[in-house]
């Protein structure tokens, strides 16, 4: 299909609403994206006439749904080229992925003096998972630094390998700077070396081709709210190697194929991770997601996201009074900024008042704020219904707010 965002623009309903009497524009993606009718149909239908719990029912509705959800797993499979369905795991989203595999991976293979190696531009849910391990296992936590242009200095990166280093975890995409992270790279070298690639795609999978086999990775977590689809559904890509290897995270129904007092007996993937009732219309919500964006096309997407950011790179950088935080070379849909003199928080609200919403604050990245000395940028983030005009409405509200505050 061709990029035609006037359809995509008619399939989310949300953007047809007006806030403060005015049609909205929304550059929040990085926090939530918005849902095409496409997805709400789904979830609709299947609360409507379908539910009912999966893999436990011989009756018709539970046999519909569960065949639903596991269709949503093979959609996922097939879109991020994942050799088998069973390794690809349903979680609440990207922090419990993470927090999945730094419990399990921890229990197994972590012990005192080892090391984890994260990046400094990481989401408080790819730094905190990992203290938690290191510190109940009494090993250690170290940084790959990123330059003043949002880019990890890959010969520091190299340094920090040692015998001792267990795994890696670093993002896709910085939630924060938009920088797209080498991750290609960064597997080859830690895989030269022996040692797993955990990748956090919360901002990858809507804005770049995510092919695990290509990238060889060995855990690919993502969110479905960030990719068009609902809240609450996240999925754990893992080489079937290590989820084999690694010890339940949870207990509870479905990851036992027999229990006793004597002896319980774990289910086999991807069931041995899916503890109790999971959020299954949530999971084939997310499937209808995955369909939507596939149909449009994902490098149709990736041009369309370099256009808005090379456009809003292009006129944020004629304001004199504006710093742009990440000036990477390779940068996705996420532009960070401050109005020089103007609290973060001032310039959200004015633009709010003005119908476009942006996020302010540290976006759960405090490390990344502390390297620039600051307390928080402005954030807008683009998704796919965004456009160069709303760039250019934001653009001329920025000028407004700097008039104002001349004044
Ligand atoms: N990592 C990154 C890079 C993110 O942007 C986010 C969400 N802002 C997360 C992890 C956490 O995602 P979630 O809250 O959906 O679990």
């Amino acid at each position: 299909m061709n990029f035609n965002i006037n359809k995509i623009r008619q399939d989310f309903p949300i953007l047809r609403q007006k806030v403060y009497n005015k049609s909205l524009i929304y550059f929040d993606n990085g926090a939530t994206s918005q849902k095409p009718q496409q997805v709400i149909d789904v979830l609709n239908d299947y609360y409507l006439k379908h539910n009912s719990n999966i893999h436990r029912g011989v009756h018709f509705l539970s046999e519909k749904t569960t065949q639903a959800y596991e269709t949503a797993r093979k959609t996922i499979k097939n879109f991020i080229n994942a050799d088998n369905d069973y390794e690809i795991i349903f979680t609440a989203g990207t922090t419990a992925s993470i927090n999945l595999v730094a419990y399990s991976f921890a229990e197994k293979f972590l012990f005192e003096d080892d090391e984890i190696i994260i990046s400094e531009m990481e989401h408080h849910s790819n730094i905190v998972p990992w203290q938690i391990a290191c510190e109940r296992k009494k090993a250690k936590l170290k940084i790959i630094p990123f330059n003043n242009n949002g880019e990890l200095i890959l010969d520091e990166y190299k340094k920090l390998i040692t015998q001792k280093t267990k795994l890696i975890a670093v993002n896709h995409i910085s939630n924060s700077l938009g920088t797209i992270n080498p991750i290609k790279e960064i597997i080859k070298i830690a895989h030269s070396n022996n040692i797993p690639v955990l990748i956090d795609g919360a901002q990858g999978i809507q804005h770049q081709k995510v092919d695990v086999k290509d990238l060889d990775c060995d855990f690919y977590c993502f969110s479905g709210h960030k990719v068009y689809g609902p809240t609450g559904i996240g999925v754990l890509y893992g080489k079937q190697k290590w989820l084999d290897a690694l010890p339940p995270y949870q207990g509870g129904g479905d990851m036992i194929k027999s229990v006793s007092f004597e002896k319980t007996v774990y289910n086999d993937l991807p069931f041995k991770f899916e503890a109790g009732t999971t959020n299954y219309i949530g999971a084939i919500g997310l499937g209808q997601a995955i369909k939507y964006i596939d149909n449009i096309g994902i490098d149709e997407i990736i041009k369309h996201d370099k256009k808005l950011i090379d456009y809003a790179h292009k006129k944020l950088l004629e304001i004199p009074e504006i710093t742009i935080y990440g000036q990477a070379e390779k940068k996705s849909s996420i532009i960070s900024f401050l109005i020089n003199g103007i609290h973060h928080f001032d310039t959200g609200m004015l633009l709010d008042k003005m119908d476009i919403a942006v996020r302010t604050g540290t976006h759960c990245t405090m490390p990344l704020m502390k390297h620039y000395g600051i307390e928080g940028t402005v954030r807008a983030s683009f998704g796919i219904y965004n456009t160069c005009d709303e760039i250019d409405i934001l653009y001329n509200a920025i000028n407004k707010i700097i008039k104002m505050f001349k004044k």
